[in-house]
């Protein structure tokens, strides 16, 4: 068998977020004593006193973390309490405080805050998610816009049924196309669709950059990003230059089931951005004729996954013609069938969603101990 080295348990344990910090363990320093032995693992996790007890999932996930080690036999993660860290310097220590030092991103002004909309790869319905996601934020009182950030296949001038150019009032900034009651802008706006576009690293960043800073998206409380698919370098280096409050992640039951959906989360939690929960779309089939469910991706498995990761679930929401007729015809369900149970379904997600926002996007509960 293969023997675990100390820098595979450091890697695997790169991926595990301390959620009151927003970053990962290693990042954070907290890791140290690592010892590998005949396939034993032992290691130390550092913590604030105060912390103390209220950090034993953190530890047992850190333990689950390196079991998932090929060569691993057994682990042993001991939590300690270290000496109190030298005094916060200003701006820092507060409870919003950005994880490792790093310099906060710069917000664009207006926008209260940025969502990302996300998946593993293509096909899963992320695009028809983000629209139908941002309508619901809409019906449920919310000013939203809605940025395409699928630069290679940008679908929402499709789906929210838009088409045009862009024009600019100040001669300097975009001014978003709007459909009903959302501000949109995407690069299917700028260039024609059947355009084959090659884009290279620096072009893409320099792409969103503009359509995030130098459009006119007046005052939101949120904007949702819909994300290319995939976790490649561009989606990293997206996820890394927009001030995100925090990411939403979409999969099917498959695409859970082949680990596409947490190397999404796994992405997000490199770059400290929150990842406020999963969506399951496709979750189940609705027969649009007898009304019949029937589970044929073996349903409920986004559920388990969420659960056993730490992660909230969002909602789930079924595979359904209508949906898909809708978001293909310009029509969003949510908008355009405003009292049917996908609509409820989608509001009920983004009731969620704007809750987590506001709650300041943590993944997970703090703690109060006595
Ligand atoms: P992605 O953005 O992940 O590539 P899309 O949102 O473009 O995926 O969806 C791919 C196709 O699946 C589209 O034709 C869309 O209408 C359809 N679709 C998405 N979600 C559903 C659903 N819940 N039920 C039925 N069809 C769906």
């Amino acid at each position: 068998m293969m023997a675990v080295t100390e820098s595979q348990v450091l890697e695997a344990l790169r991926q595990v977020a301390d959620p009151d910090r927003g970053a990962d363990i290693v990042s954070l320093k907290m890791v140290s004593g690592v010892a590998v032995k005949d396939g034993h693992v032992h290691f130390t996790l550092e913590v604030d006193p105060q912390r103390g007890a209220a950090l034993e999932p953190l530890r047992q996930a850190a333990e689950k973390a390196v079991d998932r080690l090929a060569g691993v036999l057994s682990v042993t993660a001991v939590l300690t309490a270290h000496r109190p860290p030298p005094k916060a310097v200003s701006g820092q220590g507060g409870t919003g405080a950005p994880g490792a030092g790093k310099p906060a991103k710069a917000g664009v002004p207006g926008v209260a805050a940025i969502i990302a909309v996300a998946s593993g790869k293509g096909g899963v319905g992320k695009s028809t998610t983000s629209a139908n996601l941002a309508l619901a934020l809409a019906a449920n009182g919310l000013t939203v816009g809605l940025l395409d950030a699928d630069i290679y296949g940008p679908s929402m001038p499709r789906m929210m049924g838009l088409s045009g150019k862009p024009d600019s009032a100040d001669g300097k900034r975009l001014d978003p196309l709007v459909n009903y009651g959302i501000k949109v802008m995407s690069m299917g706006f700028l260039v024609a669709e059947d355009t084959p576009m090659i884009w290279r690293g620096p072009m893409v960043m320099s792409a969103l950059t503009q359509m995030l800073r130098d459009v006119n998206w007046g005052t939101l409380d949120v904007l949702v990003v819909d994300m290319p698919p995939g976790t490649g370098d561009a989606q990293l280096t997206m996820a890394q230059s927009v001030p995100l409050a925090g990411a939403v992640i979409v999969s099917t039951p498959q695409d859970i089931a082949l680990l596409d959906a947490r190397k999404g989360l796994n992405m997000f939690r490199r770059v400290d951005v929150p990842v406020l929960g999963i969506i399951e779309n496709m979750s189940y089939f609705c027969c649009p004729n007898c009304g019949h469910r029937s589970d044929i991706f073996s349903h409920g498995g986004a559920r388990a996954e969420a659960e056993k990761l730490g992660i909230d679930f969002l909602g789930e929401v079924p595979l359904d013609i209508a949906i898909r007729e809708t978001s293909d015809a310009g029509t969003p369900i949510t908008v355009t069938q405003p009292d049917g149970v996908h609509a409820q379904t989608y509001r009920a997600i983004a009731a969620r969603v704007a809750e987590k926002i506001k709650a300041g996007g943590r993944t997970a509960p703090r703690f109060v101990i006595e």
